[in-house]
């Protein structure tokens, strides 16, 4: 006869194991997240401060250039036009090197599915940083300072300085001297003064290193031939749109990047972390939060009609920079 008793203790005991096995893998499960957590917490440390330094000075130098004088470099030529462009490049690039340094040293981590709401917000953060700098959804304002994420890696791996030890990048002085390598050439297009043309210098983008800034180099020259045209009292004329409206976006996405690697602003000085004046289209998390202004399609359809240059040329950098010439001439 079979004992009941025993069978009931049986039953005890299998459910009572089959708990405690359960109760040890999801307790197990915890920790490892938690390890995986503190690990994340951790690497995003050790990079937050390098990478919050370089996002500081990619958008202070934005917003200089999409709504104060900085520009004014531009005609003053010489050491100041060179450091109007080249440092502009150099901020992209430091910036982008530590996105890349992030991204390589983080594939170990899994932090791209990572649960965590801080670390999947930084996370998220780069990625629309990525995202403004690549897309062409914006195409009569397109063009301009567009890179493809190829490109973003590229400059990001190029920028690594050399030697063995943390990856970081190349200080202003490497990367001046790889600019110049392989001869001296001018900081970027010069315009003949006879012909008023503009000479783009194809010899210019030869070479390994600054090839991969052109659309950066392209992109200051065009607003700062339109910024002196507009600003050319003694020849007055029919005003330039600046095709800035992708800076504007990023320089918002930026200090969203910002606000999340130092909420209290405490490393970061409040003064330098200001919006510049938005783009007419701009989904950055302070118009999200503040104001709830989403997509304005219909207001970028008027800036479109306004842009008397379209960006669907295959070059647009030749097109402008005729355009801005064809306009001096008259
Ligand atoms: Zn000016
Ligand atoms: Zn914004």
């Amino acid at each position: 006869m079979v004992d009941v008793v025993s069978i009931v203790v049986a039953c005890i005991s299998l459910v009572g194991a089959v708990l405690a096995a359960a109760f040890t893998a999801y307790s197990a499960y915890l920790s490892d997240e938690r390890k995986r957590q503190q690990e994340l917490t951790k690497f995003f440390g050790k990079y937050r401060d390098a990478l919050l330094l370089a996002t500081q000075d990619l958008q202070s130098r934005f917003c200089n250039i999409t709504d104060y004088h900085v520009m004014d470099w531009y005609h003053r030529g010489g050491r100041e036009k060179e450091s109007l462009l080249l440092y502009t490049s150099f901020v992209v690039g430091q910036f982008l090197c530590w996105i890349y340094i992030i991204r390589k040293q983080a594939q170990f981590l899994q932090y791209e599915t990572d649960k965590a709401t801080r670390n999947k917000d930084l996370t998220k953060a780069m990625s629309k940083i990525t995202y403004e700098f690549a897309t062409d959804q914006y195409d009569s304002d397109g063009m301009p300072f567009m890179l493809w994420r190829g490109d973003q890696m590229s400059i990001g791996e190029l920028m690594l300085a050399a030697g063995t030890g943390e990856p970081h990048p190349m200080g202003y002085n490497a990367f001046h001297q790889k600019w110049t390598e392989g001869g001296k050439v001018p900081a970027a297009p010069q315009r003949n003064p006879e012909t008023g043309e503009m000479e783009t210098h194809a010899e210019l983008w030869s070479g390994q290193f600054r090839t991969w800034f052109r659309p950066i180099i392209d992109g200051v020259v065009m607003l700062g031939e339109a910024h002196a045209a507009n600003n050319d009292l003694e020849h007055p004329q029919e005003w330039i749109p600046l095709r800035n409206q992708r800076l504007r976006r990023l320089q918002h996405r930026l200090v969203d990047l910002m606000d999340l690697l130092d909420p209290e602003g405490l490393r970061s000085e409040a003064n330098w972390m200001k919006r510049c004046n938005r783009a007419v289209e701009c989904e950055c998390q302070f118009y999200a939060r503040e104001a709830g202004i989403k997509s304005t399609k219909a207001i970028v359809g008027v800036v479109e009609q306004a842009c008397a240059v379209t960006s669907t040329d295959e070059d647009a950098f030749t097109t402008l920079t005729n355009h801005v010439a064809e306009r001096h001439r008259k």
